[in-house]
């Protein structure tokens, strides 16, 4: 049997209707931005393996720092215990966050770094005597797959089976000029039974990478801390510069209360989730009465292995080669949309920094089930390129080490894609 063929036999893949699905490629080696599958075809990943892939595969020196790590510490219990490469990441994390952030709770992924998130919030107001228990979030909303995180995530065919068991939440549209007042007062009106708001800064990528502009969302924030309502950035697909800079809220003033990193935090070499609060936030945990204790905690929370992968993500991402590399997938994507933008197929092209997304015209209803969605993933793929369609929204968010001869070659297939398809 081949590797394709004892999958089948044994795998249940995510997000995956195993009765049509097509078999699944096996792939046995990553390098810079490709992947090699078993016959040794190379495929781009143009969408860094699900959004974690930032400096490239199999990166050497990242691969080096864990080796280290793995025969020097594998893993201690992160309670009554601490280690070296979970403090230097605190320290070094929090060096570059908002000012406001100053301590560091470690998961496992990017849906617990949430969990974590909220649970902060509703005990925040618990160890104070007060009940608030309504949250805040933007419609189409992604957050995770935990029971938490969907809660706080919009309402979709992915949540269905779950709806009655989630708990309540306000969804608000993302802000603009024109609707920016009405956000203020829906918030203002709520303001007393709101523990946090919850939202992905700038982009909002499971909905399909919808893009709303930073100065908005500072007079939300703003206007949160003036109502009292705790807010909560979900930086784990946006953080380690995917919109042009280390962080989306890089890009306001108004700082957040709380933010959570996973995906690019190791580089996506493998999991880790971050949830870094305010001081303000973790003094009100503090007492001799040990209920206001934040009962929470994983098996492999601050595993140092993924710490010292972070550490190592970290000295990389802050090397000037990647804030070059980064504003030159930007340019590219910048030239790439001017030249399409006007194409007939093309309904709409947004770009925030190294995400650049195309919504396809399709002429009736669009959906994550649309057949125009399995036909670009298989053109794309046939061609060498893992893209990986939102319904009729293609994206490219590249690892930052592509080369411009692999960017080109992939505007030039959907170029060919808009002629053929
Ligand atoms: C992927 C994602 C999550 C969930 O992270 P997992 O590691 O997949 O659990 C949460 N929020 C956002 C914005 C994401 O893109």
């Amino acid at each position: 049997m081949n590797l394709t063929e004892r999958d089948l036999k044994v795998i249940w893949h995510p997000y995956t209707q195993m009765k049509t699905a097509g078999v699944p490629i096996p792939i046995v080696k990553g390098e810079g931005a490709h992947l090699l599958d078993e016959n040794g075809k190379r495929y781009i990943d143009a969408i860094s393996s699900w959004w974690t892939n930032i400096h490239g595969h199999a990166h050497p020196y990242i691969a080096k720092k864990v080796a280290e790590q793995l025969t020097q510490l594998e893993h201690v219990i992160f309670a009554g215990f601490t280690h070296p490469t979970a403090v230097e990441l605190a320290e070094r994390l929090l060096a570059i966050l908002p000012a406001n952030q100053t301590k560091a709770f470690y998961s496992d992924n990017g849906s617990t770094a949430i969990e974590v998130a909220i649970k902060m919030c509703l005990q925040y107001w618990n160890n104070q005597g007060q009940t608030r228990t309504r949250m805040l979030a933007f419609k189409n909303a992604y957050h995770g797959d935990t029971f938490g995180a969907m809660s706080v995530s919009g309402r979709s065919a992915f949540t269905a089976p779950f709806d009655s068991l989630l708990f309540e939440v306000e969804f608000i549209d993302t802000p603009d000029a024109e609707n920016i007042d009405r956000l203020k007062s829906q918030i203002s009106q709520l303001r007393s039974q709101l523990s946090c708001f919850i939202f992905e800064p700038l982009v909002q990528g499971t909905a399909g990478m919808v893009m709303y502009e930073a100065r908005y969302l500072n007079e939300l924030i703003a206007h949160c801390r003036k109502e009292n309502v705790l807010t909560i950035a979900d930086e784990v697909f946006t953080g380690f510069g995917r919109t042009g800079k280390p962080f989306a809220t890089s890009h306001i003033t108004e700082q957040p209360d709380i933010m959570c990193f996973s995906k690019g935090l190791t580089g996506g070499t493998m999991a880790l989730g971050l949830t870094t609060c305010t001081q303000e936030i973790f003094n009100v945990f503090l007492s001799d009465d040990k209920l206001k204790t934040l009962f929470h905690g994983h098996s492999f929370t601050a595993n140092p292995v993924a710490c010292a992968a972070a550490l190592a993500s970290l000295d990389l991402f802050l090397a000037p080669a990647t804030a070059e590399n980064i504003e030159r997938i930007k340019n590219a994507h910048a030239q790439f949309a001017g030249r399409i933008k006007h194409h007939p197929k093309i309904k709409a092209v947004r770009q925030t920094g190294t995400i650049i997304a195309m919504e396809w015209e399709t002429g009736d209803n669009t959906s994550y089930f649309s057949s125009l969605r399995d036909r670009l993933y298989y053109y794309f793929l046939e061609a060498g390129i893992i893209l990986r369609p939102l319904g009729n929204i293609i994206y490219i968010l590249p690892p930052y080490c592509i080369t411009d001869a692999d960017l080109n070659y992939i505007y030039s297939k959907i170029e060919q894609a808009l002629e053929e398809i």
